[in-house]
């Protein structure tokens, strides 16, 4: 079960550069257990540029979700015998090796640039030039490319890329692109590769309604994606391509290239924010650096909304394209939906089931959304809490597809509360709110920290933690099989329903990384590849905080007692009973805990062969706590 070892690649190319904002928070301990003991200077030159031709080639090894990485010393220094080296949970089919913890305090300490701050120096550069690109002749239409906004309402770059349409007298072609290698390296899921192809399928329905086409193709060396699209605004004259950023660095990396390559040929391309409903980057703590604490930052985006309330304004609809514009891009109109590659294919049963659970597409979102604004929002907060209640939304599945937009959520929901303060009112409101603020706080975090995409903990002092890597232990867990019965019970509905509630999540993540003490970037891995609503930010932001790596973590010395837990937030065992039909019939509390009730409760759990406890609570915690200390060398978190 444990992931597979992967083949070393030799090639690791050179990285790009340019630094912006700076942080404090994060640790700078060197890895201990890398052989490299000081940052070795040469190895981190940097050319301004990606490769020194401007293009990367075919070198497309990045890292973690994300980055060219120039470490080719760094790499051989490195003490690759590391049993998180040897599990695999850096992909060397796609990354190179694990950084060090050198080269992290290195980005902290602004010598390594940011890829944001790369993208925003590029955007910069050819800023007039992209401009006279857009106020010069206007091709024979705009593109949209869509990427994780898969719908049409309240969407900036389709908006923006609709009105400079109309100012040109052209139409626009929405572009979809399916790269089996970003699914791959990215290890998304095949449930969410589902839905995300149900839902293009029902935003080309859509667009065809307004006449506007939705191109797809599949290309498969990622590499490829920025050169095909330019060739396919060559080939249809277009000058202007729009789409709405993603954060991770392989997709800022990606745009910045296309920013280059598109001026050096004539073609604007104009990434916009879209996907937080801050931009990152735009708060500061009074010292001007980017906030490492939840709180602090939360109040300063509820100030900065409050300040700019255009930012919630919805981006208006997209135009109808002109009425002869399907005759000249007739074929552009007729392109089917491909079907999942063969490693991200559902079977037919999971196929018919997910489409029920999780329908697809910006509608089912608006009904989901609705739903919960008119029956649930004002007991949210009480009620958050407890799996059984399914009081929560349930749309982050929408917010990671890109079928409903995070400002549209927090725009509905300030509007059916008793004020336009985003802090105050209805309490379930409020809370409801802060939730999504956490998305767009772990998605600052990552832009700020991009090595949190690379398989390096935000304290990544932490990685001197010594974990275990106990196959037996990790195939348990993923399998709901710990004898602890709420971890079985939530591990089962992830398996079963590609979901899992937020409490639960913290649950066995917590469970994994102190009970087990496995390398939480196993559980990492394995979540984001079985969710739909997996995505990097709130995945990674949520296994931080639950093993207490993370940015704003719980302290490593809060060892969450999972029968405890059980008690508190599925106090009559219904959520349990729904997921581990053995313990079905234990009545009262016996059911958190059956071997250690004992009498009846003891005897279903052992009658029906429910598993004793894989490691005991008191050992567990004990053992954590020495490891987590002997780790980071202090008392303290
Ligand atoms: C270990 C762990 C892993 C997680 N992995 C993911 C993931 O891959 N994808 C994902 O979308 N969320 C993830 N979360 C956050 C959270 O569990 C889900 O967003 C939430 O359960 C989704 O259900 P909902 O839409 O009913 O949420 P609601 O409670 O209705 O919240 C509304 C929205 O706010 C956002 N949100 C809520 N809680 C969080 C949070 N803690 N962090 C970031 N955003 C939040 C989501 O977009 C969500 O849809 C993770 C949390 C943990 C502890």
């Amino acid at each position: 079960m444990m992931p597979p070892k992967r083949k070393l690649s030799s090639r690791i190319p050179a990285n790009a550069a340019s630094a912006v904002a700076y942080t404090d928070r994060a640790g700078d301990a060197p890895n201990k257990r890398s052989k490299l003991s000081k940052p070795a200077a040469k190895a981190f030159t940097k050319p301004e540029h990606p490769t020194k031709d401007g293009d990367e080639g075919d070198a497309i090894v990045t890292q973690g979700r994300g980055g060219v990485e120039q470490q080719d010393e760094d790499a051989a220094n490195f003490d690759h015998s590391r049993p998180e080296e040897k599990t695999g949970i850096v992909d060397r089919r796609f990354y190179p090796a694990e950084m060090s913890n050198e080269r992290c305090a290195m980005y902290n300490a602004n010598e390594i640039p940011r890829p944001m701050g790369i993208l925003n120096a590029t955007l910069e550069r050819t800023k007039d030039a992209r401009e006279e690109i857009q106020n010069g002749e206007g091709g024979q239409a705009v593109i949209h490319w869509f990427k994780r906004d898969l719908r049409i309402r309240d969407n900036t770059g389709l908006s923006k890329a609709s009105e400079l349409a109309k100012k040109k007298g052209v139409g626009v072609i929405g572009v979809w692109i399916m790269s089996p290698q970003d699914w791959e390296a990215h290890l998304v899921s095949p449930a969410k590769c589902d839905f995300e192809l149900r839902s293009v399928k029902l935003l080309q329905e859509e667009l065809a309604e307004l006449n506007i086409p939705l191109y797809t193709e599949t290309i498969t060396p990622r590499k490829d994606v920025p050169k095909r699209l330019l060739n396919l605004a060559k080939k249809w004259g277009v000058k202007n391509i729009f789409c709405n950023l993603e954060y991770e660095p392989d997709e800022l990396r990606r745009e910045e290239r296309l920013v280059r390559l598109g001026t050096e040929d004539g073609i604007n391309f104009e990434p916009c924010h879209d996907d937080c409903v801050v931009p990152p980057g735009s708060l500061k703590t009074g010292a001007g650096r980017q906030f490492a604490v939840y709180s602090p930052w939360y109040r300063a985006w509820v100030a900065h909304l409050h300040a700019h309330p255009h930012l919630l304004n919805e981006r208006p609809m997209p135009e109808q394209n002109p009425s002869g514009f399907r005759d000249n891009f007739k074929t552009l109109f007729d392109r089917e939906i491909p079907p999942a590659p063969e490693t991200k294919a559902l079977g037919p049963e999971q196929k018919e089931r997910f489409y029920h659970l999780w329908p697809a597409g910006e509608a089912a979102a608006i009904d989901r959304i609705s739903l919960f604004l008119t029956e649930k929002i004002g007991r949210y907060t009480a009620t958050r809490n407890f799996p059984a209640k399914q009081s929560t939304a349930s749309v982050s599945v929408h917010h990671a597809a890109g079928t409903l937009a995070a400002r549209t959520s927090v725009r509905l929901a300030r509007d059916v509360n008793s004020t336009k303060k985003l802090d105050g009112g209805i309490e379930g409101i409020k809370g409801w709110i802060g939730e999504i603020a956490w998305r767009d706080f772990y998605r600052h975090v990552l832009v700020n920290w991009p090595y949190v995409c690379m398989n390096k903990p935000f304290k990544f002092e932490y990685t001197n933690i010594e974990w275990e890597y106990n196959d037996e232990h990790f195939r348990a867990w993923t399998e709901g099989r710990t004898g602890y019965p709420i971890v079985d019970a939530a591990m089962r509905s992830l398996n079963s329903t590609a979901y899992m509630h937020n409490r639960l999540r913290m649950i066995t993540a917590s469970f994994l990384a102190k009970h087990l003490l496995l390398d939480w970037r196993l559980g990492e891995q394995y979540f984001i590849t079985h969710l739909i609503d997996g995505d990097f930010a709130s995945n990674n932001g949520g296994w931080g905080f639950s093993s207490s790596t993370g940015v704003d973590p719980q302290p490593y010395f809060r060892v969450f007692n999972p029968w405890l837990q059980s008690e508190k937030f599925d106090a009559e065992g219904e959520f349990i009973r729904k997921w581990v039909p053995e313990l079905s019939e234990i009545k009262g509390e016996g059911i958190h805990n059956p071997y250690d009730k004992g009498g009846e409760a003891e005897k279903i759990a052992k009658r029906e062969g429910y598993p004793r406890v894989i490691v005991e609570h008191k050992f567990a915690r004990d053992r954590c706590l020495k490891r987590y200390k002997a780790g980071i060398g202090r008392e303290s978190a």
